[in-house]
């Protein structure tokens, strides 16, 4: 299953597989943003450091998602004052401008060409949501001075999209969006140049000790410090952290390019954009005016046998004008969420850290979670900990119980988008 994304790196990159006895500072396992941007930041504080991927880089979620790199957290900062109060919530908002400061200086310092492009638009897919909208863009203002927000009213809606589907909407100027995959791949680069020792095809399969010893099939590693990134990815490896987080596999379709007609008519200030739904739709013009499209997730091991079919029924709903466009690529990724949606970072013991279940802002947050690894392990705990500490709760039913409750609750709220 090739994506518009793996058809279109700036360069092709492999490394070796593990097959030899490595010592290290730090051992990462899992090469996505979470696992890539933790090397490169402590590789530049000068530590040693080794990550171990059990496919290739960029084949988790970091190569294969929307390439949306929103404000703020994947909860709204409403929600975060009512749940946690003015002074948590206002830090997790700098830290999520932060995020988003850090992807773009990342792109800059290391001169990644990932069609960095700016801005994003969220549309009330129901009349009754506008309200949300309006309300979101004043609280921002008046609460954090956030002047990047402004409410798009439904009868200015076709300054920002020709399409009928919507009711009003949500302008984010400081959004942005990106080519995650070659995003990734620079980092990637930026990574070794550091001194970054990386292996392909080199599953993790136990980990044991102080210092702790990571082994594969063919080798091992012996560091200090553990970083665990392996996200929606992890299946059984840490049952400390197993429960906390659900697998769920997301689809994807890019059409073939766009006339300057038609995609004037997509995406006219060439945001990235999503809805209000569920099971939301996600889209943006790529920097060859495709429409990357997201949309339909499922709660099972396999992927639909026809992907792009089963995102373009969505991609219609939003534009019917589309019907003719042939669609180029179709692909699906794993993601993790958690039960309360806020990233689950933390120890499963002293010396083993694990940062996951960005429950779809992991563009950002998992990018973000490098640098404050690399703040913590350096003993400037303060940052990481404020994330460590956001609640967390396992998925009723452990790991075994937590599909079928989890699969039911979901389908609930996705049928409730289509009434
Ligand atoms: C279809 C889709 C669309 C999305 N769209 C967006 C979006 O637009 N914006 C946004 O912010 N977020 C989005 N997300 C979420 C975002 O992509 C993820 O949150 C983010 O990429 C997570 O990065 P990560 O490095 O933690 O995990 P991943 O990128 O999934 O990397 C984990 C890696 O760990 C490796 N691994 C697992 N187990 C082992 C082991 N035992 N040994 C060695 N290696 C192992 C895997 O092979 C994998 O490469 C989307 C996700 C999907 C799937």
């Amino acid at each position: 299953m090739s994506s518009y994304y793996s058809a279109t790196t700036n360069k092709s990159m492999s490394f070796p597989p593990l097959e030899s006895s490595e010592i290290a500072d730090i051992c990462v396992v899992g090469a996505g943003y979470t696992g890539l941007s933790s090397a490169l930041h402590l590789a530049e504080r000068g530590y040693k450091v080794v990550v171990v991927e059990a496919e290739t880089v960029g084949f988790g979620a970091s190569g294969r998602n929307g390439g949306h790199v929103g404000t703020g957290q994947r909860q709204d900062q409403q929600y975060l004052e009512t749940k946690f109060g003015h002074e948590v919530a206002s830090a997790l908002w700098d830290l999520g401008l932060e995020a988003v400061d850090t992807v773009k200086h990342l792109i800059q310092k290391h001169k990644i060409k990932c069609d960095l492009k700016h801005g994003n638009i969220h549309f009330a897919h129901r009349a009754k949501y506008q309200r949300d909208l309006e309300e979101e863009v004043s609280f921002l203002h008046d609460r954090y001075g956030f002047d990047q927000a402004e409410y798009v009213p439904k009868e200015r809606l076709s300054e920002v999209i020709e399409s009928t589907a919507y009711h009003g909407a949500l302008l984010d100027r400081a959004a942005k969006h990106l080519h995650p995959l070659n995003f990734l791949l620079g980092m990637a680069q930026a990574a070794t140049r550091a001194g970054v020792i990386i292996y392909e095809h080199s599953r993790v399969i136990s980990y044991a000790g102080t210092p702790v010893v990571i082994k594969t099939a063919q080798g091992q590693v012996t560091a200090s410090e553990m970083i665990l990134a392996c996200n929606g990815y992890i299946e059984k490896l840490e049952p400390k952290i197993n429960g906390y987080i659900m697998p769920i596999n997301n689809f994807v379709l890019a059409t073939e390019p766009l006339s300057d007609d038609l995609a004037a008519q997509v995406a006219p200030l060439d945001t990235s954009m999503a809805d209000s739904r569920f099971v939301i739709n996600y889209w943006k013009l790529s920097g060859d005016n495709r429409l990357i499209f997201g949309g339909g997730e499922n709660y099972r091991r396999g992927f639909p046998s026809d992907i792009k079919g089963f995102v373009r029924k969505y991609m219609l709903q939003v534009y019917p004008q589309l019907a003719d466009t042939k669609i180029d690529y179709g692909w699906g990724g794993t993601l993790a969420i958690t039960l309360n949606r806020l990233p689950h970072f933390g120890r499963a013991q002293h010396n083993i850290w694990y940062m996951h279940g960005y429950s779809g802002h992991g563009v950002p947050t998992a990018t973000f979670a490098g640098k404050l690894i690399a703040e913590a392990i350096t003993g400037k705990l303060e940052r990481f900990d404020l994330m460590a500490n956001l609640p967390t709760h396992k998925f009723p039913g452990g790991t075994v119980l937590r599909w079928p409750g989890m699969v039911a609750g979901m389908l609930y709220y996705a049928l409730r988008d289509r009434f």
